[in-house]
């Protein structure tokens, strides 16, 4: 009798607390702390292995997990756990950070989502209100690679340069920072903000159009700016912002091309070093690309290319490391920096590694920016090798007329895209590899190759095993987990789970969407989730992919989240075939006036529009009558600022939005007559 009530109570309890467990599920709790990030938790992060603290988890941002419930012997089972609809359809770039229960991700322009973690269920969102016309000259769509949580902060960068400060709990804006000094430049920010010491980072994009780079540092509490450190030096008539700059002035022309900004932008990678209290960043490629055009009579030009260390009490250089000398092939050196412990030599050293764009593995010390090791781990014509004494790279005779890639007989390798570019790679401390989403292409052409998830043994520097994607474009960032699991999705909408130690593939979901973003792992209540962001983009997100999962079935943005005994992932339905060109209204232009649209496409338009059937942006040769209709609106008045089209009314008049008009008229009708005459056949 008592044995039988003792089980009828612990079968009540039991049902109690799984109905208790149900409701706590969906309701966030009211008083429980929210985004409790603080420096004892980030160094003992393994003893959290529950959260992923920051947007590669620990502080050295290895993106490797602890927990290892989905296992070789498990993954047989993984499905959907819960999935969540951003409501967008460009690219999704970010690593989620999960603390306390909450999911924190961002999407395009730096939209931030917080949810619940177990299930999905929306907390709050915050939308930074962009100003949509710094879309007129960006580079690589308009993605954001996610917040930093810190005491019951999040921060955020939006796409204009604004810096935020949000209440985790509630989202509301706690305070908010102009990070763009120039507002007439082409400034953007992609990048997460990273917390280090008593300030938050921030940096930007822009080195493709006429930014000067430099980094902005912030009060966490106050939003005060606190220091700013510029990469290149500016207009030589002016003083120099900062006292380095006066070294880095003798390495560029005083002729350069001051107008240009120089570039150097620090758009990704940036760690903060707890240990050593260091700062890490990388910089981008030169402004202009072409040496000779940029600082003619040559010189190395720092900090372009370069990772560099800061004092972040003071924003002074404690070191720099400039791995492209002179660059002169778009390798920025922003790639994700991984900091670890490596047995190198005999001896235990603190290093950071990174997989940079110009194809060499670096391995540096962190305390004084010593190369340590520099392997290729993709085919390189630009460079033999790096010199280990100097810790320069040895350029082949025939690097510097390798000037544009997308000249056939003109190829420089890595490409322009580099081997490696902002896609998070992993450092397993168990298997003692590093994941790296990697990229071969360049050799025959910008847009043929392969790329490749590839297992690097760091020391060695040395391939263990390499497992083929389906396109040189398709190359996701990658989550490696103790359950001896490297996850990664495809271009081609598949969620894979690969043998760490073998590259053999033990799982494959098909989710039906693209995927560029980086998995990340968690648990709640005993239960494991991996998660991850969904949606096409990036640089080169207008080009056709016909293979891809966007191409087939569109871009709706979506956070999939999955655990063991998870239910199937519904795909969205395929897209209707393309239709016919229909048949254009009647051309009023005269040729002037077409060939004047033309030019203004070239300058304006044409880097997003590729006018091709399937592309993110549309084919323009399609439009509709109600389209034609309304085209000064669309162009000038921005009624499709939600889609990323920012207006242009103070770039161009009405009289030349017509004759952009006029000019896609011409298109829409050659390409319609073509069509046509095709249909006779
Ligand atoms: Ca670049």
């Amino acid at each position: 009798m008592r044995i039988a009530s003792t089980l009828l109570f612990a079968a009540l309890l039991l049902s109690l607390t799984s109905a208790a467990r149900k409701r706590d599920e969906n309701r966030a709790p009211r008083r429980a702390p929210y985004g409790q990030i603080n420096r004892a938790v980030l160094l003992a992060a393994d003893r959290h292995p529950q959260s992923w603290l920051t947007t590669g988890r620990d502080f050295g941002k290895g993106h490797y997990s602890p927990l290892n419930q989905i296992n070789t012997r498990t993954v047989s089972r993984l499905g959907l756990a819960w999935e969540y609809d951003t409501h967008t359809t460009r690219g999704l770039e970010a690593t989620p950070i999960v603390v306390d229960g909450v999911l924190y991700t961002t999407g395009p322009v730096g939209q931030v989502y917080a949810l619940l973690a177990a299930t999905g269920k929306e907390l709050w969102t915050f939308d930074p209100q962009i100003n949509p016309r710094v879309n007129q000259r960006s580079c690589c769509d308009e993605v954001n690679r996610g917040v930093a949580v810190w005491k019951g902060k999040v921060y955020v960068a939006s796409f204009d340069g604004q810096l935020f400060a949000l209440n985790a709990r509630t989202g509301s804006v706690l305070w908010k920072a102009d990070t763009i000094v120039d507002k007439k430049r082409g400034y953007t920010s992609t990048g997460a903000p990273e917390v280090a010491g008593h300030v938050v980072v921030i940096g930007n994009s822009g080195a493709e159009f006429d930014a000067r780079g430099y980094i902005s540092a912030y009060d966490l509490d106050s939003g005060e700016l606190v220091w700013r450190f510029y990469t290149v030096p500016g207009d030589p008539s002016k003083p120099y912002e900062n006292p380095e700059l006066q070294m880095a002035a003798k390495t560029w022309d005083p002729k350069s091309n001051w107008a240009m900004g120089g570039g150097g932008t620090v758009w990704d990678a940036m760690v903060y070093d707890p240990e050593l209290n260091l700062l890490y960043f990388g910089t981008g490629n030169g402004t202009f690309r072409d040496q000779a055009k940029r600082s003619p009579s040559g010189g190395d030009n720092l900090f372009i290319a370069s990772i560099m260390a800061l004092d972040p009490d003071t924003g002074r250089m404690v070191w720099h490391y400039q791995e492209v000398p002179a660059d002169q092939w778009d390798y920025d050196v922003t790639q994700p920096i991984i900091l670890t412990d490596l047995k190198m030599g005999g001896a235990v050293r603190k290093v950071l590694m990174q997989a940079s764009k110009d194809g060499f593995f670096y391995i540096l010390e962190r305390r004084t920016g010593r190369l340590l090791s520099a392997h290729a781990y993709v085919p390189i014509t630009w460079a033999s090798h790096v010199d280990l004494k100097t810790g320069r790279p040895v350029e082949t005779p025939e690097a510097r007329s390798f000037t544009d890639a997308s000249k056939p007989g003109n190829l420089v390798s890595p490409s322009p895209m580099g081997g490696h570019n902002w896609d998070p790679m992993s450092w397993d401390p168990q298997t003692g590899l590093v994941y790296i989403p990697e990229i071969e292409n360049g050799q025959t052409s910008l847009f043929s190759g392969k790329a490749f998830l590839r297992a690097w043994n760091p020391i060695l520097g040395k391939t263990v095993w390499e497992a083929p994607m389906s396109d040189w474009w398709d190359h996701a960032g990658v989550l490696a987990t103790a359950g001896g699991l490297v996850f990664q999705g495809t271009g081609t909408g598949h969620f894979c789970a690969y043998d760490a130690r073998t590259g053999r593939k033990l799982k494959d979901i098909e989710v039906g969407t693209t995927i560029v973003a980086a998995p990340m792992s968690y648990a709640i209540d005993g239960v494991q989730y991996v998660a991850v962001m969904a949606a096409w983009g990036g640089g080169g997100w207008n080009f056709l992919h016909p293979q891809s999962a966007f191409y087939q079935r569109g871009n709706q943005g979506r956070i999939l989240a999955f655990k063991l005994s998870g239910g199937p992932v519904p795909i969205p339905p395929l897209l209707p075939p393309v239709g016919p060109i229909p048949e254009p209204p009647a051309q009023t232009g005269s040729a002037e006036t077409i060939q004047h649209g033309a030019a203004l496409f070239s300058a304006h338009c044409a880097s997003c529009h590729l006018n091709q059937p399937g592309t993110l942006a549309p084919d323009l040769r399609r439009m509709s009558p109600e389209t034609h209709a309304a085209f000064q609106q669309i162009v000038l008045g921005g009624i499709f600022v939600r889609e990323g089209m920012p207006p242009w009314d103070d770039v161009l008049t009405p009289s030349d939005a017509d004759a952009i008009h006029d000019y896609l008229i011409s298109l829409s009708w050659k390409a319609y007559k073509e069509q046509q005459a095709a249909s006779q056949h």
